[in-house]
């Protein structure tokens, strides 16, 4: 079920789970260095989560064991933290966070370089990343969810880079999954109505081979069939009359920095 906000609760969700949601990745982010155990960083983002009176959405959501998606390298999403997962140069950390706050599920996402990473895969994380500006600028009311597809997949594609069609973006709210699926891939002018008042998560995910994957047998990650990296950038936004507003973000913008440990602590 789609639900429509009004202008108000677009400000509370960014002033609340919002805001939160960004601080979070930026702090998973900061930790995101060689040496280090993906569990830790978990440790960390939901500790500092709790602090700020939230609770970690993914924890239990679905029976998710953790409280960040933490994909490295080949691994798309749903990555579960390990101890045994340690981190060195030369990976890529995508890192899926949500707070749940003041009644409303955040939710984000941002790949970090782990060190010194190669060319070729950077390209593929800038590329991911401007997928997701493309798609947000084409997310202005009257389109359709069909040219915020289109925007990924013809950026995507048009650089050599697969598009992942077995996830998909979503409606946010009070829950973190509300209709409609946003996927990152579309025909101009198709799909559902774009409409003043909507929140959706849009989350392309770009590979630098095949766009097939798989899950792995723990039933969580996902991970491309031919073992090449993937990247995964993701923002929640409101639809408002004067176009897509991002509602993940902290007093330091939407964006993050890629490179991973080279912010402050949150
Ligand atoms: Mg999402």
């Amino acid at each position: 079920m789609m639900h429509i906000k009004t202008q108000l609760e677009m400000h509370e969700y960014r002033a609340t789970a919002g805001e939160l949601s960004k601080r979070a990745l930026r702090l998973a982010g900061s930790l995101a260095k060689p040496g280090v155990s993906t569990k830790s960083i978990d440790l960390a983002v939901e500790a500092f989560i709790r602090q700020n009176a939230a609770k970690p959405g993914f924890k239990g959501y679905g029976g998710f064991p953790a409280s960040i998606c933490a994909s490295v390298n080949d691994e798309v999403v749903h990555g579960i933290p390990s101890p045994g997962v340690i981190l060195k140069s030369g990976d890529i950390l995508s890192v899926d966070v949500g707070a749940n706050k003041a009644g409303w599920a955040g939710d984000n996402a941002w790949t970090f370089y782990v060190g010194e990473v190669a060319p070729e895969v950077k390209g593929l994380c800038e590329c991911t990343r401007d997928c997701l500006k493309a798609a947000i600028e084409a997310a202005v009311p009257g389109n359709r969810l069909g040219d915020v597809g289109y925007a990924v997949q013809s950026l995507a594609e048009n650089n050599g880079y697969g598009v992942v069609r077995d996830y998909t973006g979503h409606g946010v709210g009070h829950v973190m999954h509300e209709d409609p699926n946003v996927p990152n891939y579309g025909k101009k002018g198709r799909g559902v109505l774009l409409q003043v008042g909507m929140m959706i998560a849009i989350e392309p995910m770009l590979t630098l081979g095949t766009s097939q994957t798989h899950v792995r047998e723990n039933g969580w990650t996902v991970v491309t069939d031919d073992g090449l990296p993937a990247a995964h950038f993701e923002n929640t936004i409101g639809i408002t009359k004067d176009g897509p507003v991002v509602l993940t973000q902290d007093e330091k913008g939407a964006w993050c920095s890629m490179q991973g440990g080279g912010e402050a602590k949150a």
